[in-house]
């Protein structure tokens, strides 16, 4: 976690959170659960974070459950970074998991409110924060409450209580920023048509409201036709493609990315392949062992947009 990261479309990571539980297809091969038992296994400085979130079975390491969250060091990190990045939220669990309180995920949102310079123009930091779920009911049960004055105070007193409160202030506070923040795009992991119906279904009445949304399909195991009221997002929406990776990757179906990237093409919606897959780029024989470099791909699919920028 920190300050570097192999996600190329992003810059770094924050992780207020750690550990989780699979809850779709997706899931199956889940990068941050391998990912967490190697660093319990290296120790060091970043090992107690995640000791205890994994256990050994036979396929290898899997979520034992446990929740995690960090301490006020952590919390603080993207304040502390002066030059502008990219930042993903959450790169090891999802911030909407049934055990985390939505007081820890206004937290983050308090922070990254802060960053956009909404409590203290000084404190403004130029971070493009992107945050992804598998759990799209309650991301918009979050957002709806964050949207309702009462209940969003009640969230920033919460911290205000636990003495997570900083500079707390209470005419420019939390409570009067606004619902949509600008340096902060939302959005969900949807691996086949059925998953990105269910949670597009969840998050659907967002798409007028001003945030910038995106779906990232991966591991893409299937081909999704994107319904127009995502494809009129335009350059407010953002796709991401990619195939699984790791030992046991399953391979992206061949008729996948093409389509999808016609379809955001067609409709303006920046489009972004972030990989093709190990099981696919040892059928190809790649050197990338994920086949995550552009330079060996068709040049048809050579497609690298963020938001704001597609064609
Ligand atoms: S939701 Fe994300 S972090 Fe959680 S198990 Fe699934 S892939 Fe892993």
């Amino acid at each position: 976690m920190g300050d570097k990261t192999g996600i190329q479309w992003t810059e770094a990571t924050w992780n207020p959170v750690a550990g989780c539980t699979v809850v779709s297809p997706g899931c199956t091969n889940c990068y941050a659960m391998k990912d967490a038992a190697r660093i319990v296994r290296m120790g060091g400085k970043g090992a107690k974070k995640y000791v205890g979130l994994t256990r050994d079975s036979k396929g290898g390491p899997v979520w034992t459950g446990d929740i995690r969250i960090a301490d006020d060091d952590t919390f603080a990190m993207p304040l502390r970074w002066r030059r502008p990045r990219g930042i993903f939220v959450n790169s090891m669990s999802d911030l909407f998991h049934t055990d985390v309180p939505f007081v820890v995920a206004a937290r983050v949102w308090w922070v990254i409110g802060q960053c956009a310079g909404f409590l203290d123009p000084s404190r403004t930091r130029g971070h493009r924060f992107q945050i992804l779920t598998k759990r799209s009911a309650r991301m918009a049960e979050f957002l709806a409450g964050w949207a309702n004055t009462e209940i969003r105070r009640g969230w920033i007193e919460n911290l205000y209580e636990q003495g997570r409160g900083e500079v707390f202030d209470w005419m420019n506070g939390p409570a009067y920023w606004p619902d949509v923040f600008p340096n902060l795009t939302i959005g969900f992991s949807a691996e086949n048509q059925e998953r990105f119906d269910a949670r597009w279904a969840d998050l659907r009445h967002l798409a007028g409201t001003g945030w910038t949304i995106m779906v990232s399909v991966e591991p893409c195991l299937g081909s999704i036709r994107l319904p127009p009221d995502f494809l009129a997002l335009g350059h407010r929406g953002w796709v991401i493609v990619g195939g699984e990776s790791g030992p046991k990757a399953r391979l992206m179906p061949e008729h996948c990315v093409l389509p999808i990237l016609h379809q955001c093409r067609d409709a303006g919606v920046p489009f972004y392949l972030k990989q093709l897959g190990t099981a696919m780029a040892a059928v190809l024989g790649l050197r990338h062992p994920k086949g995550g470099e552009p330079a060996e791909w068709p040049e048809d699919l050579r497609v690298r947009e963020f938001p704001g920028m597609a064609r």
